[in-house]
């Protein structure tokens, strides 16, 4: 396999260029020879320019092509507005095919149906590259019938662009039906002696805020939290509805799992209803995090990932890199991500409109993504590794301000988080005791009765109250130090004997007065803990105290009850367990 970079500022230049591969042609073993045309330039003369050149001088060989955002060239961003990769298969055994097919929601199966008859006659596939138009398209149907294809076929590509982020024009272009503005080109590669090793990268990382998708319907986001999608974006990034929307929110897309794969989606434009239409489909009910670049964490994975692949020892290595990618990291730093890569095979692809991979078998469409696809005809040749981990591996000089910031936010998020969380425990629970206050167990009565209150079914709600007999007398002659030592006894009781019954709820209604909410318990197995506290309290001894004992009232929910009515009853009994002589259970009902 051998590559050549070419590239067309006119005719005559890209000319003697040809001819070179030519002459390499004519003097080695080229079986199959395919084309690749990037193009900035949306105007289609000088893309036809290019196509009708390679026509009459290369009439054998193949060639594919689309619109880009920019285009990577040796490794590295370009200003060249046009750009042609050359491949040339030396193995007999290599087989390419070219497939083109007009490409919508409406026609989309047709395409991949026949693309399935294709893999299924051609049983040597095993690579399928593809450039599409996408834009304002579902992928979920698409990616759906895509995952189905034959197991173990790789299925990598990107979707056409435009310079202009903002510009929804795009199309592609083949040997096979010339120019699509909604089209969808397949290359099918393979052969026995023709291997691919796809992945992807992101390095984008999510806040730690968390986000649930309340509403959404394919790629038209409705609501974050209950509040319309736009006005998530507005709050916490300050990003306006106005021309810039796009270029403004994909530098902080979406990011979600999905089949245990991160992904990420960027809001494209904002509906007069503030929902956005987002870059692929969106899953309802799911967790999302707004995520952001970080450029150390990418050069992390671009290390990791960028080794794997020198160990695959490609001769070939295609990009197909988030045009999002390059407004995060800007023209002058956005090849620190590719460069290296050519190191190992010569690298060039365009900066996408979406990318695709197929991972274990199932398709995925990306955004925000670098998908790379190395190459390589026969076994892994000799030649020396590149070496991610060494010194020539590009580091950052030094990290942007905005990092800082970023670092302060989410230390400042953990912090706030926790700090939450204490804030949330303490309004619910008693500073003596660590039982639930009066406050938190009177809410969780009230609800646990709502929720019976319009169902057919038998109730299982119990009430247990408690109050220490003669405790005044512990405080008078033993101190209120000694008696709160037993109030704390008798709720490590509570806590203990109720630990394992499930959906328990243990409060402290006032001062040496505690209440059990069973939810689950018919009233005989109430009585039952009730019992079994009062003797495991009266069991106890305390170091002046002495023994202590519990009179305890049990009884269970009526249908339709208020919260008032059958607190107001278990009270009753527990004032008849103190009228019948104390350290008792009496049930009332
Ligand atoms: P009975 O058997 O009828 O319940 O008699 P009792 O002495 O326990 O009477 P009562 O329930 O009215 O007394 C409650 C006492 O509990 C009054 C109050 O001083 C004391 N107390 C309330 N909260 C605390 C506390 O947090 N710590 C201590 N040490 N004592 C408390
Ligand atoms: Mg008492
Ligand atoms: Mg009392």
């Amino acid at each position: 396999m051998k590559q050549f970079h070419l590239t067309f500022d006119n005719e005559q230049n890209f000319m003697a260029q040809l001819d070179k591969v030519k002459q390499w042609c004519s003097s080695n073993t080229a079986h199959n020879i395919v084309f690749r045309i990037y193009s900035e330039d949306m105007e289609k003369e000088r893309i036809a320019k290019v196509c009708s050149i390679l026509d009459k001088e290369m009439p054998q060989a193949l060639y594919l092509g689309s619109t880009s955002n920019a285009n990577i060239l040796d490794g590295s961003l370009t200003d060249k507005e046009i750009i042609i990769t050359c491949t040339v298969f030396e193995y007999e055994t290599t087989k390419v095919l070219l497939l083109q097919y007009p490409f919508s929601e409406d026609n989309y199966k047709d395409a991949v149906d026949d693309l399935k008859r294709h893999c299924e006659a051609n049983p040597w596939v095993n690579s399928i590259e593809m450039h599409a138009t996408i834009m304002n398209m579902s992928m979920k149907g698409f990616c759906d019938e895509m995952s189905k294809l034959k197991s173990g076929i790789q299925v990598f590509g990107g979707g056409a662009f435009n310079p202009n982020m903002d510009d929804e024009y795009a199309f592609v272009f083949s040997k096979e039906k010339g120019f699509m503005e909604h089209g969808i080109i397949f290359l099918l590669l393979g052969g026995e002696d023709f291997h691919t090793y796809s992945t992807f990268i992101s390095g984008w990382k999510p806040l730690k805020r968390k986000f649930t998708i309340t509403k959404a319907d394919k790629e038209v986001l409705y609501e974050i939290d209950g509040k319309s999608a736009f006005s998530v974006y507005k709050r916490f990034l300050n990003i306006e509805k106005n021309d810039n929307f796009f270029s403004n929110t994909l530098e902080f897309p979406l990011f979600m799992e999905r089949d245990g794969i991160d992904i990420l989606r960027c809001p494209l434009s904002v509906n007069d209803d503030d929902s956005l239409v987002m870059s692929s489909d969106m899953d309802e009910n799911s967790t999302v995090r707004i995520a952001y670049g970080d450029p150390e964490t990418i050069l992390r994975s671009i290390r990791k990932d960028g080794q794997k692949i020198s160990d695959f020892r490609p001769e070939v290595i295609q990009t197909f890199s988030c045009a999002a990618r390059r407004a995060f990291w800007g023209d002058l730093n956005i090849s620190k991500e590719t460069a290296m890569f050519k190191d190992i095979a010569p690298t060039a692809g365009f900066y996408t409109h979406g990318e695709f991979l197929r991972i274990s078998d199932n398709m995925l469409n990306f955004n925000v993504t670098l998908v790379i696809a190395a190459m390589r005809e026969g076994d892994p040749p000799n030649s020396e590794k590149v070496d991610f981990y060494g010194p020539t591996f590009k580091k950052l000089d030094k990290i942007p301000m905005i990092w800082r910031f970023v670092s302060f936010i989410e230390a400042s998020t953990a912090e706030l988080e926790a700090m939450n969380e204490k804030l949330e425990m303490s309004a619910i629970t008693d500073g003596l005791t660590k039982l639930y206050n009066r406050a938190e167990i009177e809410r969780r009565i009230k609800q646990t009765l709502s929720y019976v209150e319009n169902k057919e079914t038998d109730n299982n709600i119990s009430l247990i109250m408690l109050d220490i007999d003669n405790f005044k007398k512990v405080n008078d002659v033993y101190g209120h130090k000694e008696g709160d030592i037993v109030i704390i006894a008798l709720s490590d009781v509570l806590r203990k004997i109720t630990e394992n019954i499930p959906n328990a709820s243990v409060g402290r209604w006032g001062g040496e007065e505690f209440m059990v909410l069973l939810t689950q318990n018919d009233i005989n197995e109430a009585i039952e803990t009730a019992e079994k506290i009062r003797t495991a309290f009266a069991e106890m001894s305390f170091p002046n105290a002495g023994h202590q004992t519990v009179s305890i009232g049990v009884t269970q929910a009526k249908k339709g009850e208020s919260t008032d009515s059958i607190c107001t009853r278990v009270d009753k009994a527990l004032y008849m367990a103190k009228e019948a002589g104390k350290n008792r259970v009496i049930r009332l009902d």
